[in-house]
């Protein structure tokens, strides 16, 4: 997918990039030390070309007696390299390479596969690509309060069960299984605090998150669409192909027979796809069905897990408190 492989080929470039500071960084290093001191030089140097005596001597009559003594030759030069290295007032690992990630050498890759520096530098791109901003830095499942909805004992049990759902949702997610959400609720219910933690966690199994407000998208539709210089496609693929796709406040956007059907288009693409998406709403199911087409509702409601969020305004809550 376009929008997954470009933030992975900017991070591998990244990681070329670092890889030869280091490199190079080190190789100053050393040429100094060079400089300063002849036998360092010689010692750097002798080592240098153990490679390639190891290799003719594998090919000698004797290779074992030739390979045994490059062997205790290059045992003896690094222990005399070390004491070289402290008579100028260095430790062994400061002449090293000193790459951001001991486990890939800044490449990226160990032998076990993608490193797990890799891995966890995608997901952070992810999500800074991801439309969240701050919100997925700030919302976790571990701060997701629930003393908020203890209004009722209810509610309270209620909230409980969709944060459990939200949880399980984000750690078993699978792009082409898992089940597209409706959170539904008033407002300062916590449903985009929930779907950034879901963000969060699903970025960083690997997948492709896209979060925007309706009307963000909708105007992406619109430039596309009624503005010149921007080929089909151009704007509105990401919302088609990512993994997950999150719409903050539906119903909150200017709604025209150009929007509908463009919800309408993705709704049901995706859904051909399998590709899940969750909408995040603070209208109830009656003010849903007013503002959108009966093809759009059925949809939603027919084949989408409905979470409704239910207790008081949180904002208004912690206003209280200061
Ligand atoms: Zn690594």
């Amino acid at each position: 997918m376009a929008y997954g492989k470009d933030i992975y080929s900017n991070i591998l470039e990244e990681y070329d990039e670092k890889r030869e500071l280091a490199e190079r960084k080190a190789e100053a290093f050393d040429a100094a030390l060079c400089a300063r001191s002849p036998e360092y030089a010689a010692i750097t140097k002798r080592l240098s070309g153990i490679g390639v005596r190891l290799l003719l001597a594998g090919r000698a009559p004797d290779k074992e007696a030739k390979i045994a003594e490059i062997r205790r030759e290059t045992e003896e030069l690094r222990a005399r390299r070390i004491e070289v290295l402290a008579e100028l007032g260095y430790k062994e690992e400061d002449a090293d390479v000193h790459y951001e990630c001991a486990e890939c050498s800044d490449t990226g890759y160990t032998d076990n596969g993608i490193c797990a520096c890799l891995k966890r530098k995608i997901a952070e791109r992810q999500l800074e690509n991801s439309g969240l901003g701050t919100l997925c830095k700030r919302c976790s499942f571990d701060n997701f309060s629930l003393k908020y909805y203890g209004d009722t004992q209810d509610n309270l049990a209620h909230m409980e069960k969709v944060l459990a759902a939200a949880k399980k949702y984000a750690q078993d997610f699978d792009p082409m299984e898992s089940r597209s959400l409706l959170f539904i609720g008033g407002t300062g219910l916590g449903k985009t605090h929930l779907c950034a933690a879901i963000a969060r966690e699903v970025a960083f199994a690997g997948y492709t998150v896209l979060y925007t407000g309706a009307q963000a998208m909708f105007n992406d539709f619109s430039n596309e669409r009624f503005r010149n210089g921007y080929a089909p496609m151009e704007l509105t693929e990401k919302y088609f192909e990512s993994d997950l796709l999150i719409i903050d406040d539906l119903g909150a956007e200017a709604i025209n027979q150009f929007s509908v059907s463009c919800l309408y288009d993705l709704i049901n693409t995706r859904m051909v796809k399998g590709k899940p998406v969750i909408i995040n709403t603070n209208f109830d199911a009656n003010s849903l069905r007013e503002k959108y087409a009966d093809r759009i509702t059925s949809r939603l409601f027919g084949e989408y897990s409905v979470f409704p969020f239910k207790g008081r305004d949180i904002r208004a809550q912690k206003l209280m408190e200061i």
